[in-house]
């Protein structure tokens, strides 16, 4: 059975409770959900009253903190994350590998344990614009890849990676289908080495720059089984744009 398109907007550090309209709006647009999996990535604050309002979609984290017995002010555990309402949790993401010096190891933890608690995850790698200059995208993302994926029997079940080349997040600039295509197969090749015939149903996802013009033909690359939109899911018109592109290849 081939899966709906996933489709999930991270909010990144953008959402007040002003902005719950827009999550509202996207729910409602039942016809198209049915055709698509839809999920949203509030910030934390915004994560239980989007869950409250929304019947459709799937609601996420952006982030969490695993549990090792230290004391961690300011941070939210995989545990209260799930309490909160979300069922799954983005992690890996470029701006908190970069900003908050997140690493493959910490990624992995906090990747075993947010699947501890039954949470999805979904894992972000990509590569710098140097490294696809000079040729070395695959071998940078595999490397990623290798030490960020969750480790244990049934990882994948709960598993998704989404590809987002550093150079085109928020950066109105996409790899050809073709270069996201050949991303997509070694991912999934990797995968299978991992993770076994369990891995064939991850999703791997593209993100970076999707916007309401794009979306179809980034969708039609080889291996996307949806995508991560930052920007352009902050409103319900783009996102919405963006959902029907991926219902109509759903179809
Ligand atoms: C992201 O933040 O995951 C992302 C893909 O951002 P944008 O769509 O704005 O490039």
């Amino acid at each position: 059975m081939t899966q709906r398109p996933y489709i999930v907007g991270n909010w990144k550090m953008n959402g007040m409770r002003a902005m719950l309209g827009e999550a509202r709006a996207i729910d409602r647009a039942a016809e198209r959900l049915i055709k698509a999996e839809v999920a949203l990535a509030p910030p934390f604050t915004m994560i239980h009253a989007i869950r409250r309002e929304a019947q459709l979609i799937g609601v996420g984290a952006q982030n969490c903190q695993p549990e090792d017995g230290l004391e961690h002010t300011g941070e939210i555990s995989p545990a209260m994350v799930k309490d909160a309402g979300a069922g799954f949790v983005i992690l890996g993401h470029c701006e908190r590998r970069a900003h908050h010096h997140e690493t493959d190891a910490m990624i992995k933890a906090k990747a075993e344990a947010a699947l501890a608690v039954g949470l999805g995850v979904i894992v972000c790698v990509g590569e710098t614009g140097e490294q696809r200059k000079a040729g070395q995208a695959e071998q940078a993302i595999a490397a990623r890849l290798k030490g960020s994926l969750p480790g244990g029997d049934n990882a994948a079940e709960k598993l998704t990676v989404a590809y987002e080349p550093i150079w085109a997040v928020g950066s109105g600039r996409t790899p050809t289908p073709d270069e996201i295509g050949a991303v997509h197969r070694m991912i999934r090749s990797q995968l299978m080495e991992t993770y076994g015939e369990g891995a064939a149903a991850v999703r791997i996802l593209y993100g970076g720059s999707v916007n309401v013009e794009n979306a179809a033909e980034l969708l039609s690359a080889d291996e996307v089984g949806g995508v991560l939109v930052g920007g352009a899911s902050r409103s319900a018109e783009s996102f919405l744009g963006i959902i029907a592109a991926a219902a109509e290849r759903g179809s």
